[in-house]
């Protein structure tokens, strides 16, 4: 025995591995085919199914501790889990704000796991990749190209990020050193009442409060009110308590409104606040003309948060923050540490840490489906994809309103539609529970998957159309089918 073997130990080694690669291949290329075959007549499963108690029953076992046979989990993947989805890759799904992804954003991401990168330091190609798509983001947005940027999980942690680097910038980054406990006057956040609710759990994380946060009235079309804003901030000075950031709407998640950015802009200016500009999804609304004067405002935001897995169709989950100064971003989050030193040689070099820009340090390969989906497509297709949506909410607009028993409950701006089914004689809480129901049996039978709010008290029905999917026909079937619903639930 030599020496080399005498100090190993004799145990087997293990790996995670597959034993038998060849029948590894052969289930993977199954699955990709089951999964393609899926997408492809997608249009013929129902929008979407309760879960059977069977199903909810096998997600109740406990840790395994054994190995199981590949072929047999991906039975079990095929019989409990892939019947049963949010439904928001079929044609008829609008509810919340939901994209539909794609089926090459699909291989994209196998790829992105097959490389299984660690995207956050590194002289490694996905980091060149993630800056290109930052890039490009700015590009479709108009936004200036010495702005900073990073892709995150959503909006609603881009919308975290940037109201960070507002706070931090704006106390100097005494929020960062010493928390707010020193800080001689309360900061204040305005938006709209119709802001998302993560901009309120935003102020919460970041230290704020709820308290901190004013919200605005709105008009009748959903946008907030410049004067009031304004007299809100020359209260809360007279008061002494210290305005920071206005987050102006770029399409509300209720209604699809998009605030006066221009007279948000020159209020921030005037009183020198950071203008932050929630575009969820309808920043790339920038992207078609018609628009392009409304969202103009965005190019000179001090920061901007938006998703493309929402109206760009991106797989799940991925957002973009961007902040004009790169610097106040860089100085919100960068922190050094021995075991992070970057060097100009190797493999800790390549591009500037992105864990100086945001929260995460691991973090995974979200810019890869994006890189591939807007090589596949295209930037013009996406704006053409987004024009056909907004088309379509405008097309839905046109049939309730043609429709004697149904009611639009708000003005149809960008992609959304609100309106109920109305049936003279019902007071306001019948109508309520009248369109609640109709809503349930919607979704229940698998028609189309609307999500609902409530508007000065009144229950909508609420199609949120980011969906590459869905035709001009699917309006009439969900026209169709509330009408009839309405008439049966009523007259019973
Ligand atoms: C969806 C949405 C958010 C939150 O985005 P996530 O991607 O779900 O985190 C924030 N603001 C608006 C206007 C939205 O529509």
């Amino acid at each position: 025995m030599d020496t080399a073997t005498a100090l190993r130990n004799p145990v087997q080694e293990q790996t995670l591995d597959p034993d038998n690669w060849e029948s590894m291949r052969q289930l993977g290329h199954r699955m990709l085919d089951d999964m393609l075959d899926y997408l492809q007549h997608i249009r013929r499963e129902p929008a979407w199914r309760p879960i059977a108690a069977e199903a909810k029953q096998f997600f109740d076992t406990d840790v395994p501790m054994l190995p199981g046979r590949q072929e047999e989990i991906y039975e079990d993947f095929r019989q409990f889990i892939a019947p049963y989805p949010m439904g928001n890759i079929h044609p008829r799904f609008w509810g919340w704000v939901m994209g539909g992804g794609t089926p090459f954003g699909m291989l994209a991401e196998m790829l992105a796991a097959g490389m299984n990168s660690n995207v956050c330091v590194g002289e490694q190609s996905a980091m060149y990749v993630e800056q290109q798509v930052v890039k490009w983001c700015k590009q479709m947005l108009g936004y200036p190209a010495g702005a900073s940027g990073l892709l995150v999980s959503g909006a609603s942690m881009a919308n975290l990020t940037a109201l960070i680097a507002a706070r931090n910038h704006h106390t100097a980054n005494l929020a960062r050193k010493e928390g707010l406990q020193n800080m001689e006057k309360q900061l204040v956040l305005y938006c709209s009442t119709e802001a998302h609710s993560c901009i309120q759990k935003a102020a919460e994380i970041i230290g704020l409060g709820a308290a901190a946060v004013r919200k605005i009235a709105v008009d009748n079309n959903y946008r907030i009110g410049p004067d009031e804003l304004e007299q809100m901030i020359i209260n809360d000075l007279a008061e002494g308590r210290q305005p920071f950031c206005v987050v102006g709407n770029a399409g509300t998640v209720n209604t699809g409104a998009i605030d006066p950015l221009d007279e948000l802009q020159a209020i921030c200016r005037k009183y020198r606040l950071w203008f932050h500009v929630d575009g969820a999804f309808g920043a790339l609304a920038k992207l078609v003309p018609e628009f392009a004067a409304s969202l103009k405002a965005i190019e000179t935001a001090d920061s901007v948060a938006f998703d493309l897995h929402k109206w760009l169709y991106m797989p799940y989950g991925v957002g973009c923050v961007l902040v004009k100064n790169a610097k106040a971003h860089r100085d919100a989050f960068a922190n050094a540490a021995h075991y992070l030193h970057q060097f100009d040689r190797g493999t800790a070099a390549g591009p500037d840490s992105l864990g100086n820009y945001g929260i995460e340090l691991s973090r995974e390969f979200r810019g890869l489906k994006v890189w591939m989906s807007l090589r596949e497509h295209g930037l013009e297709k996406y704006a053409a994809l987004i024009r056909q949506n907004i088309e379509q909410a405008a097309y839905l607009a046109r049939l309730v309103r043609e429709y004697p028993d149904l009611e639009l409950l708000a003005p149809v701006e960008l992609n959304i539609v609100c309106f109920r089914f109305v049936r003279p004689g019902l007071n306001a809480g019948a109508l309520n529970d009248l369109n609640r129901e109709i809503l349930l049996r919607l979704q229940e039978e698998g028609i189309a998957v609307p999500s609902s709010t409530l508007l000065e008290g009144r229950f909508a029905i609420r199609v949120a159309i980011a969906n590459h999917r869905s035709r001009m026909e699917d309006f009439d079937e969900l026209i169709g089918q509330t009408a009839r619903w309405g008439h049966k639930l009523s007259e019973s």
